[in-house]
């Protein structure tokens, strides 16, 4: 369980000679984006000033995460890198392949048996080649990172999106795609195209009913979905010093909602009382020596319109607690204003469920916050009107909770207490109050909202809010109600109020915890065996991706034109389709399932080609296949938004997909297509997008001079015959080219360790 302190202090050795390189070399005062970004060159001290959205940057992180869902992949793939042990270190967490349905005693015990066969191979895997690893019901993974391994100042991949949580502790912590994580477990350098920077200053105090959640919930209605792309958001000021540690952590966590590439705050006494509570009181000391390094420079944050892209104000005395959904984290409300919404949009107002938890709020000052709230519900003999789902981030603060009487008073209320894992968050629901489509309300403290991803259900109307606001309008039952506002009525038919809730940042006792649930690796793993059962329909080896023939591609059909929001999530669908993540061939079978079809507004439903007739996408792209004929895929703005899964590029891979051109891509996503040696291409005129036609055929014609900053020529020729021409841009630079042509970067990473 061990975080290496050895490691974060030869970070801190060498970070004020880089800084103060870094800072020659741009010839400005820093960011704390910035100075911990130049502190972990790849090549050492800085000898050039990067541009921002613009160049491509070699860096060499300290830490990588990885989830058992992502995991699977990323290991099957470092396999073959044919590597003794990793890199730099690593652990596994398992904690989004668990169920949630009865609780956590019960629900655990069947997530051990449905999916011994993955935690097994995970297992072995991480014994094998010195990974860390998190046996399931530890907890969620950036919840377990916060607690023992996040440190000021240092830099941390992680394949999932939700990474960016380890910022609340001054980290830069990117989420991933597995691919990218291979990379650096098999020591080579993490390219990353260097960020833009969004500084967010926060002046006043939060008081009352607002929390730190409302924080980002009013930044993602400002931003958008889409306005954090290819950026790195710095908050700073009074009210960013005032906030607690694991408040910054939620702060962070959702920074991943509006598309950044990550969130970071300055080291302050916040995140040296939390290194403190969590036992690692030699890192606070390592920090606080070197602490003017892990904090923009003063001059960054008098005048931050000079240094940073963009910047946002927000005044937390003024600031109003949010609830944003339904469908999108972005759609921003106060809670003041949500009657009246709710009833123009005709959003159910009442409230079936209150889900507090998951990695974004399951902290301890959560946790105490809700319970203030739920405590008040029974202390004035208020009967919840909804039912309530706790989802403990870890085995150590479930633990600490339940000391600490605050699980007895959730449970008081007849809340369920799910594994310390994923649970609702991810579709791993199984929910026992509605089956079907019903239209129907949920409120959580998540993150993620979009369509179906709590319980599958395309007419579930998920709203996210601060825990104790979630707790307030899970007591209520209605999605209007304003605890600063509203009374309630008790079984005394009495009219009562909720009153402010109270929380306290760290348990005045400390943690505790019996068994955290770590495995540490063997010292040497070299005859640990690693078991994949061949017949398996969870776990497939890999073969290697064809190279590139180095030709032209010509008579490539398209597959599907896809309209509007096109996720992750709707290319390699979560909840049931978890369990295939280990296996290529099985999970391809989601292929696109979720994306709607432009032509006639259905989700996998699509015409075939071959035989004119319409059929679900992975059927329709294996017909292709087996005939040898290359396809694309259309997509509109920000394709591949949401999460890090390389899934969502091995699976068009694998089924034969050559191109995805698309308006615009999420970062992570178009990395991930190129890792696996695909062509992501964006259009050159969004407008084109409009000219593709069902029965289209595409020729590349130009393809064979693939080169960076060259846009491609595609020839689109319609059924009648007519032909338009249009240009595609794409962002690949020289070595990413070599991926392409070697059929994956795995390909050409292998090619190298042989040679
Ligand atoms: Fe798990 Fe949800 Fe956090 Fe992802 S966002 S790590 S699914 S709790």
């Amino acid at each position: 369980m061990a975080y290496d302190i050895d490691m974060i202090k030869k970070v801190y050795d060498q970070m004020a000679d880089r800084v103060t390189k870094a800072r020659e070399v741009v010839g400005r005062p820093l960011t704390l984006a910035e100075k911990i970004l130049y502190s972990h060159l790849w090549d050492g001290e800085a000898t050039t000033a990067y541009e921002r959205a613009k160049d491509y940057v070699e860096f060499s992180p300290d830490r990588i995460a990885c989830q058992d869902a992502t995991a699977q992949m990323a290991l099957l793939q470092f396999m073959q890198a044919g590597k003794k042990k990793v890199a730099v270190p690593t652990t596994v967490h398992c904690d989004h392949l668990i169920q949630a349905k009865m609780g956590a005693a019960i629900d655990l015990q069947s997530a051990n048996k449905s999916s011994s066969e993955v935690f097994d191979f995970l297992e072995s895997v991480s014994n094998k080649y010195g990974i860390g690893f998190w046996k399931p019901g530890a907890g969620i993974i950036h919840q377990v990172v916060l607690e023992n391994y996040a440190f000021p100042g240092g830099m941390m991949i992680g394949t999932d999106s939700h990474t960016v949580n380890a910022g609340g502790l001054g980290m830069v912590a990117i989420g991933v795609g597995g691919a990218d994580a291979v990379d650096v477990m098999a020591g080579m350098p993490w390219e990353l195209k260097f960020p833009k920077l969004i500084g967010v200053k926060l002046t006043g105090k939060l008081s009352g009913w607002t929390a730190p959640k409302d924080v980002i919930l009013k930044v993602a209605g400002i931003l958008t979905v889409k306005g954090g792309t290819g950026a790195i958001i710095e908050y700073f000021g009074e009210g960013a010093r005032s906030m607690s540690c694991t408040g910054k952590g939620t702060i962070c966590n959702m920074g991943a909602e509006v598309g950044a590439t990550t969130s970071t705050f300055g080291y302050d006494e916040s995140m040296e009382r939390y290194l403190k509570a969590t036992n690692r009181e030699d890192v606070a000391e390592a920090a606080n020596a070197v602490k003017e390094h892990l904090t923009g420079d003063d001059e960054v944050y008098t005048n931050p319109e000079t240094y940073f892209d963009e910047v946002i104000e927000i005044n937390l005395s003024e600031l109003k607690p949010h609830l944003n959904g339904p469908f999108t984290p972005d759609l921003a409300t106060p809670i003041s204003e949500m009657g009246e919404k709710a009833k123009e949009n005709d959003w159910p107002i009442n409230v079936d469920w209150g889900l507090i938890g998951s990695c974004t709020n399951s902290s301890y000052e959560d946790l105490t916050r809700a319970a203030s709230i739920a405590q008040q519900a029974v202390n004035k003999k208020i009967k919840s009107k909804s039912d309530f789902g706790i989802n403990p981030g870890s085995e150590q603060i479930r633990y600490t909770a339940e000391r600490d009487g605050l699980l007895k008073i959730f449970e008081d209320l007849d809340a369920t207490v799910f594994t310390n894992a994923c649970g609702p968050c991810i579709g791993q629901w199984d929910r026992s109050d509605r089956k079907g489509e019903e239209k129907n309300t949920i409120v959580h403290s998540f993150n993620r909202n979009f369509s179906k991803r709590a319980d599958g259900n395309p007419n579930t109307h998920a709203f996210v809010g601060s825990p104790e606001m979630v707790a307030a309008i899970a007591i209520s039952g209605r999605l209007d109600f304003d605890p600063t506002r509203d009374k309630l009525i008790n079984e005394d038919g009495e009219e009562v109020m909720l009153d402010e809730p109270q929380g306290i940042e760290l348990p005045t006792k400390g943690f505790a915890v019996e068994d955290a649930g770590y495995i540490a690796p063997k010292e040497d793993g070299s005859d640990v065996e690693v078991k994949v059962a061949e017949d398996s329909e969870r776990l497939q080896l890999l073969t290697p991706f064809e190279p590139w023939d180095g030709e032209n591609l010509m008579g490539a059909k398209l597959l599907i034109k896809a309209w509007g929001k096109c996720t992750t999530d709707h290319i390699s669908m979560a909840g049931p389709w978890l369990r295939y993540r280990g296996h290529l061939d099985n999970i391809s079978n989601n292929c696109l399932i979720g994306a709607i079809n432009a032509f006639n507004k259905k989700s996998n439903f699509v015409k075939s080609q071959i035989t004119g007739e319409y059929d679900g996408v992975p059927a329709v792209q294996r017909e292709y296949k087996k005939e040898g004929i290359p396809t694309v895929v259309v997509g509109d703005h920000n394709y591949g938004e949401g999460s890090s899964r390389e899934h969502a590029a091995m699976e068009p891979r694998h089924l034969g997909v050559k191109v995805v051109l698309v308006k615009s891509f999420a970062r992570i996503h178009e990395t991930n297509l190129k890792k696996q040696g695909m062509l992501g291409l964006t259009f050159k005129n969004e407008e084109d997008y409009d000219l593709i036609q069902e029965d289209d055929t595409f020729n590349f014609i130009d393809l064979a001079e693939f080169a960076p900053d060259k846009d491609l020529t595609i020839e689109i020729v319609h059924a009648d015959g007519s032909k338009d021409t249009i240009k595609a841009e794409h962002t690949y630079n020289l070595p990413q080219i070599e991926w392409y042509k070697h059929g994956s970067a795995l390909n050409l990473i292998k090619k190298e360790n042989a040679a």
